[in-house]
């Protein structure tokens, strides 16, 4: 049977509920256990070598570049475990490891992996709807699980009850979107590669200079939106990978109501989504939703 996110995802939850983290940030110790992994840490790997797992004599063995900050290292030994769980092979020298672009199924399916055991449903829902929506907030949460922000701000998003989308753009173009359910839902559809909005925060703070937040349309950012509303957007522009992080949420808490006044367009609109073929391609890239950018580089190189 091929692999695909749903049943990434199935396995990397039996693995999480096995092992049963109660801790934050989450040991990754019983992971390798569980698996029957040895992690060597070495320190002759290049800097864009985060690291890459082999068997031998019945055993696995993670090595992880330990010149790595801790939250990358964390990443990579959890997308090795991917590897020796799901038996994909790796597929690392294709392409630069930080690009969305073009990465192999297999990778991002080891990146899902690697997200369900680092940021664990159960330790994560609860707190993330203890918290408020911002960036501040991802970045806080990515500190204490110890994972990446993208990552963090993808499961976010997807987690809670806020209407929230986080929208991950490479070059300008939006890579992904993770939407809450409520977005979910009510079918704000932000289309993956597509040039961020005209006039949107997010394009402003890649060219450079705007205040990290501010109001918008919400027809601005979803595709044939007619509820209106006003999203508050948060940008931040990583110009070390041309990476735009974009965080989208109703303030109100409320996705906005259907207008009713409109003729017989509630007709019109239940039609629609019968007939939409959106749904589809959202399930192409719904696996890339629940990915995050864990590709993260150290900061400090050592080389
Ligand atoms: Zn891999």
């Amino acid at each position: 049977m091929a692999l695909d996110e749903f049943g990434t995802v199935l396995r990397a939850r039996r693995l999480v509920r096995t092992v049963n983290p109660t801790t934050i940030p989450v040991p990754l110790g019983a992971y390798l256990e569980e698996a029957g992994a040895v992690l060597r840490e070495q320190t002759d790997l290049g800097p864009d070598e985060p690291g890459f797992s082999f068997s031998g004599k019945g055993k696995h063995f993670i090595c992880v570049n330990a010149n790595d900050r801790l939250e990358r290292q964390r990443f990579t030994v959890c997308h090795e475990l991917a590897h020796i769980v799901l038996g994909l092979p790796s597929d690392h020298n294709a392409l630069p490891w930080w690009s969305y672009a073009k990465r192999p199924l297999a990778e991002i399916l080891c990146d899902v992996f690697a997200a369900e055991l680092l940021l664990p449903c159960n330790l994560f829902e609860r707190i993330v709807e203890e918290s408020s929506v911002s960036l501040a907030t991802v970045d806080a949460l990515a500190t204490r699980f110890l994972a990446s922000v993208t990552a963090t701000g993808s499961r976010f998003a997807w987690i809670v009850s806020t209407p929230c989308a986080f929208v991950l753009s490479e070059q300008g173009r939006v890579r992904y979107a993770s939407r809450s359910k409520a977005l979910r839902d009510a079918n704000a559809w932000i289309p993956p590669r597509t040039d961020l909005p005209d006039g949107s925060l997010s394009e402003r703070v890649r060219a450079g200079g705007s205040p990290p937040r501010e109001e918008v349309d919400a027809a601005l950012w979803f595709t044939d939106w007619e509820r209106g509303g006003v999203l508050l957007e948060e940008a931040r522009y990583l110009a070390q990978w041309d990476q735009t992080l974009t965080l989208l949420w109703f303030e109100s808490e409320e996705v906005p109501q259907i207008k009713r006044d409109a003729g017989d367009y509630r007709w019109a609109h239940e039609g629609r989504e019968d007939a939409e073929p959106r749904r589809e391609d959202e399930e192409e890239f719904g696996l890339q939703e629940l990915d995050g950018n864990l590709r993260w580089p150290s900061k400090k190189r050592r080389g």
